[in-house]
């Protein structure tokens, strides 16, 4: 039996009833959940901080000091103890509410300690909740100055088994452990990286005997894994290409007729490059899984368009699916008028459309006569089934999960429709690595010619009538505005009442003008009919949702006013910003706070006032909110990363990339000598998928 599906209660200092805690708290079961259990940061117990620096923005701090008083306060359940601690610069607070009379026992007036733990401000004092203490002893010489710090619950704490008890019992299991780890990469990738061998980095991951030796292990386990998920990713590519036949489109006859005479701008460059990189795929044999990233207003609706025309010069069939009924209307709108001008039968089918209607769509899209349809998921049921499926376009692909997407290529039982994923939402390029390092990525870099930047600015509400001034200069000179409220869903029904506060607000500040106002709430129609209203230009302002978020193209609007802005997020702030600077006028971004701002909201407003670059914004984005939060990490099962982070470790994972794609030329099937580790470690990552511990 492998070493490390050994279960954690035989190992010393464990037993029974610590496995269960661990287990339940933690997911630890095995000996190797638990040597993967990395420290999440080290003490370098030589570095400490001054109290008299420190301040509640602060992460985890690390102070010596003395213990100057303590007292119980507070009665039964509330009873809480309070000690004072002191340095030569100054004084806090140390609090506890749980374990108070063992604290309080242990903890010796007079005596130093190192303290450690998150400080806040409580009291106009600085205080510690619940921090780890520790005597404070002399580092030897030869002994190492970092330890490491575990992350743990107050469940597990509450049985003693904090940071340091875990510390413990990891150390016992190095000891057994030192033995039987296997090296998981291969001799070559060692040396050419100079990697730490996996046993060392393991060992030097939890207790490192210095900080270059920390270092070293922390590259060495972040480049296995992201070299794993890479070299899985395209090995999924690489079989994909060999087995999936895809229908060929090498015809071009209405698409040439289109550019002649019908397309009334010249593409950008970057659409062209797209153009050529989809149509070789087509001409290609094999399926296309293409992900097409383009920055709002960058213009992908039309590429969209020209791939479909290839598709039905070749006798196949398209979809074209959005996340939104209006996105979806809004397609076809512009897109219809094309069709027609082409004699292409090209329909919408959406959560609204008629029976009757339905009907005859399903039999023209039976019969083949009907080329493309432009709809929302309404277009995933069963009924809807086509005579040659040949093409799935997804627009805005974030909204829509894969099982959705696997939905629509099993409406072609003969041949897998080729797919374009289209995106709006600029995934950096190290995440779009890895969450689709199984597409093929494009990317239209370039906006069309004679857009004008985005001005954008930050307002505090107390200038909420400055701003008004502002629009209404605006829309005497034939502009529309949007008024953009946050809604997110815990706080449903408070964040109706701002919408419909400012509706009646916004109304009595311009009784002149015409209101729109759309939210997630209205029947469908309703909400057409009012966006209709503002297409038109019946309406001036726009009062919305987040609704509006996704794709509303209305180039005379440019002005965008964000309510609240330090609740969005800022790819959606971007997304909400590319509502405006569409037509040829000077746009503005308008983004209104009050003045209690955190630090990220700071952020992300000086990033938005900043710069127009989506891919810049993605970038930022990422860092302050981590990958999973971006994507949605149920699309991907990659992000569940133990030691690399995306946001940081670019590098490593292009580093790690090319290996794996060198690997792959080299010895596709890993058959050789010098591959046997990474085969050998790809099985056992096989098996440990199904965990058999887990399930007895
Ligand atoms: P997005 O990439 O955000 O989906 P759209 O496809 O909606 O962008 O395009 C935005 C606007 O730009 C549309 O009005 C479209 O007709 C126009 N457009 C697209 N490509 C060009 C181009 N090459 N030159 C000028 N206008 C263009
Ligand atoms: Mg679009």
């Amino acid at each position: 039996m492998n070493f490390f599906h050994t279960k954690i209660e035989f190992l010393k200092g464990v037993g029974p009833q610590r496995a269960g805690l661990l287990q339940t708290e933690l997911n630890i079961f095995t000996y190797g959940d638990l040597i993967q259990h990395y420290p999440f940061r080290h003490l370098d117990r030589t570095q400490f901080y001054q109290i008299a620096d420190i301040h509640e923005d602060l992460p985890y701090i690390q102070v010596k000091g003395r213990i100057r008083s303590k007292e119980l306060l507070g009665e039964g359940r509330k009873q809480r103890l309070s000690a004072v601690f002191t340095d030569a610069s100054g004084e806090l607070e140390l609090v506890w509410f749980k374990g108070v009379k063992w604290m309080n026992t242990s903890l010796k007036t007079g005596a130093e300690y190192i303290v450690f733990g998150k400080p806040t401000i409580f009291n106009s004092r600085i205080n510690i909740a619940h921090p780890e203490v520790e005597e404070a002893t002399e580092v030897k010489q030869g002994q190492s100055y970092l330890h490491p710090v575990y992350s743990t619950t107050e469940k597990l704490k509450n049985h003693r088994l904090d940071s340091k008890a875990i510390s413990r019992i990891m150390a016992e299991l190095l000891k057994l452990a030192a033995t039987n780890i296997p090296e998981t990469l291969s001799p070559d990738l060692i040396d050419q990286y100079k990697m730490l061998s996996k046993r060392e980095a393991l060992l030097q991951i939890h207790f490192p005997i210095n900080t270059d030796k920390l270092n070293a292990a922390k590259f060495r386990l972040k480049f296995e894994e992201l070299f794993y998920v890479q070299l899985k990713l395209l090995r999924q590519k690489t079989i994909r290409k060999a087995d999936l036949a895809g229908q060929i489109f090498k015809n071009v006859p209405t698409l040439t007729e289109f550019y002649n005479n019908h397309l009334t701008f010249d593409l950008t460059n970057a659409q062209k490059r797209v153009i050529k990189e989809i149509y070789k795929d087509l001409c290609a044999g094999k399926q296309m899984n293409r992900l097409l990233q383009g920055d709002v207003g960058s213009g992908k609706t039309i590429v969209a368009f020209i791939t479909m025309l290839m598709a039905s010069d070749n006798g196949a069939q398209s979809c074209l699916m959005a996340p939104t009924e209006i996105l979806a209307d809004q397609h076809y709108v512009g897109l219809k008028q094309f069709a027609d001008k082409l004699n292409i039968n090209l329909g919408k089918l959406t959560g609204s459309t008629k029976q009757s209607e339905r009907r005859k769509i399903h039999e023209q899209l039976q019969s083949g006569e009907m080329k493309i349809i432009v709809g929302t998921h309404a277009l995933l049921e069963d009924v809807v089934q086509f005579q040659n499926l040949g093409l799935c376009i997804i627009d805005e692909q974030h909204r829509f999960g894969v099982a959705q997407r696997s939905k629509l290529w099993q409406k072609n039982p003969r041949v897998i429709p080729h797919v374009l994923v289209m995106t709006a939402t600029p995934i950096p390029r190290t995440l779009a690595m890895t969450l689709y390092g199984d597409l093929d990525v494009s990317v239209i870099d370039e906006l069309p010619a004679g857009r004008k930047e985005i001005v954008t600015v930050h307002r505090f509400d107390a200038h909420r009538l400055r701003v008004f001034g502002f629009l209404r200069e605006q829309i005497k000179l034939g502009r529309q505005v949007y008024i953009v409220y946050p809604l997110i869903e815990e706080s449903e029904t408070m964040d109706y009442k701002d919408l419909m506060d400012g509706y009646e607000s916004v109304k009595r500040a311009f009784p002149e003008y015409q209101i729109s106002m759309v939210h997630g709430k209205m029947k469908p129609q309703d909400k057409d009919f009012e966006m209709q209203r503002f297409v038109k230009h019946e309406t001036q302002i726009m009062v919305a949702t987040t609704v509006i978020e996704v794709g509303v193209n209305v180039p005379n609007a440019s002005v965008m006013v964000i309510e609240s802005a330090e609740r969005f997020g800022l790819s959606q702030l971007h997304q909400l910003r590319g509502r405006v600077g569409r037509g040829a006028e000077q746009s503005y971004c308008i983004l209104m706070t009050n003045y209690k701002l955190s630090k990220e909201s700071k952020i992300r407003l000086e990033t938005m006032v900043r710069t127009n670059n989506g891919f810049e914004i993605a970038d930022i984005d990422l860092k302050l909110r981590g990958p999973g939060d971006l994507m949605g990490t149920q699309q991907s099962g990659v992000l569940d990363l133990l030691v690399a982070d995306l946001a940081k470790d670019s590098k490593i994972l292009q580093e790690s990339r090319a290996a794996a794609q060198l690997i792959l030329e080299q010895d596709p099937t890993l058959a050789q000598p010098q591959n046997q580790n990474i085969s050998r470690h790809i099985q056992s990552l096989k098996k440990n998928t199904l965990n058999w511990s887990r399930i007895s």
